[in-house]
């Protein structure tokens, strides 16, 4: 067996492994990226975020053609070719996964196209698509193997009709009836697509809500619009017993406050969650740990039970997010490098990409709540934001947590169209530490949906001037 030796080599090519790859060349380090695809990108760029962002901002525009009619703009019914909207979809992906391929040639990466395990706690077996194995032996590595979706019993088996997200982004077909098995941000983000270009969507959550354990307050204003463009949404209802018949997919609800019921689907999206990618990879010839979840443990400086192996990503813990794991990238390679650095962000942000948006960054008020933290939460709706009334969206609100002692901001919560770039100034405030004044001083241009933010600050001193809420009396 051919052997190579690296001094640093990156295990996963998504947001996580290459942007540690690209910092670690960036520093000097001499680095083998293994990645069985031909360019970098992971889930992110081939199957996640990307693709459906892409196919979001056409399901957006399919949307406000349709509400145009309101402000005197006709247009007609569109007509969707699917075959140019897929290879619209592909040429985006292929357009930044090939400058991530430029990349690494520029930095002098070395890619291997290969699947890797571990032999030992310093060795890999490197195997290609043709099986051929080399060995590589590292210093140090960086376990970047992300996640893939968990699959529901009972739907593995059921061909063609059954969907996970990578084969709702193919768009091979337009379903006119489609399941969406959990009501999280994948499966609604995905179901506001298929709903725009015309499927009857139904959507089936065992929880009480959507978007469980995101603020209630947020998730109401989303559920009212989805509620107009989904056929059905299915709260407290367990998917079951799905049988393949000539017509269709057969699917049984079992709803907690009624009668069993079943319907009929031409297609089934199963979005119930992500795994980590951590079996198969030879860890137990090492001595990293994986958690009950089967995410790898890292310390806050991403180093794992065996001190030359390090783990970011998916792979590593929540939140199971692009962002994130390109932060822990940046944390693993600078502690490799030798620097006295440590992850501990402020705030995460994360953003659902339905119409309206969600995001949110830092505490809320119902973890405040729960962990018995006092803090005063202001609120700034959007139907008084001259901008949301120039796009014809004034459903929208801004949400302040504040620790009332020392005015500074904890958590910001965000709904409405944009709300995904707004939350990028409540992270900044967040990480510098700023106070409600220093927000409220901050001038905000005018007319954009970020004056919300200046002024739910305002509303802290009672002196917010598109809305009259006066200072409480202590
Ligand atoms: C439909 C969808 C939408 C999403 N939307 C968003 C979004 O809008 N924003 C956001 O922040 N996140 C989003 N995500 C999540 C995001 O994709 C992940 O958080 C992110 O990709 C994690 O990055 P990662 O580097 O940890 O792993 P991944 O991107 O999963 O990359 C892991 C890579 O490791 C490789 N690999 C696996 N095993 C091996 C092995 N043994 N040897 C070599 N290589 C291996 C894989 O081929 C893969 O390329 C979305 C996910 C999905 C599915």
């Amino acid at each position: 067996m051919a052997e190579q030796h690296a001094q640093l080599v990156v295990i996963g090519g998504g947001p996580g492994g290459y942007a540690a790859a690209f910092l670690a060349a960036d520093l000097g380090m001499q680095v083998t990226l293994v990645e069985p695809e031909a360019n970098p990108g992971g889930t992110c760029l081939y199957r996640g975020c990307i693709p459906s962002k892409a196919l979001l901002h056409v399901a957006r525009l399919i949307n406000e053609s349709r509400e145009a009619a309101a402000w005197g703009v006709n247009f007609s019914p569109p007509s969707i070719d699917l075959d140019r909207l897929r290879s619209w979809k592909e040429q985006v992906v292929g357009q930044l996964t090939g400058g991530l391929g430029q990349l690494v040639k520029q930095r002098k990466v070395n890619h291997v196209r290969a699947k890797a395990a571990f032999k030992d706690g310093s060795t890999l077996v490197l195997t290609d698509a043709d099986h051929t194995q080399h060995i590589l032996r590292f210093e140090q590595a960086i376990v970047a193997t992300g996640s893939r979706p968990v699959s529901v019993p009972g739907f593995e088996t059921t061909g063609g009709h059954v969907w996970y997200s990578r084969q709702a982004l193919d768009l091979s077909e337009g379903p006119r009836r489609l399941l969406v098995i959990g009501g999280g941000y994948i499966g609604l983000e995905l179901g506001s697509v298929y709903a725009a270009l015309g499927s009857e969507v139904t959507v089936a959550e065992m929880m009480p809500t959507l978007l469980p354990g995101v603020d209630r307050e947020l998730v109401r204003f989303l559920s009212k619009q989805l509620d107009r463009g989904f056929k059905d949404i299915f709260l407290k209802t367990r998917a079951s017993s799905p049988k393949v018949q000539k017509n269709g997919i057969k699917i049984t609800f079992d709803h907690e406050a009624a009668d069993s019921t079943t319907r009929l689907f031409d297609k089934v999206l199963v979005a119930v969650g992500r795994r980590p990618v951590s079996s198969g990879l030879g860890l137990e010839n090492t001595s990293v740990k994986v958690d009950d979840h089967g995410f790898i443990l890292t310390d806050d400086q991403q180093r794992t039970a065996d001190e030359r192996i390090f783990a970011i990503g998916d792979v590593a813990g929540e939140p199971m997010l692009a962002h994130k794991a390109s932060y822990e990238a940046r944390i693993a390679v600078e502690v490799i490098a030798g620097m006295n650095v440590r992850y501990e962000p402020a705030a995460i942000p994360a953003v659902v990409f339905t119409d309206p948006e969600i995001a949110w960054a830092g505490l809320s008020d119902a973890e405040a709540k729960s962990e018995g933290i006092p803090v005063q939460v202001t609120r700034f709706p959007w139907a008084a934001s001259g901008r949301a009334a120039a796009l014809g969206r004034s459903e929208g609100l801004t949400k302040l947590v504040i620790d009332p002692e020392s005015e500074r901001l904890l958590g910001v919560g965000l709904v409405g169209p944009g709300a995904g770039e707004m939350i990028a100034e409540a992270v900044v405030a967040i990480e510098m530490g700023a106070n409600v004044t220093d927000l409220s001083l901050s001038i905000h241009p005018h007319p954009t949906l970020s004056e919300t933010i200046k002024e739910a600050a305002e509303i802290f001193h009672g002196t917010a001037t598109h809305i009259y809420r006066p200072k409480r009396k202590k």
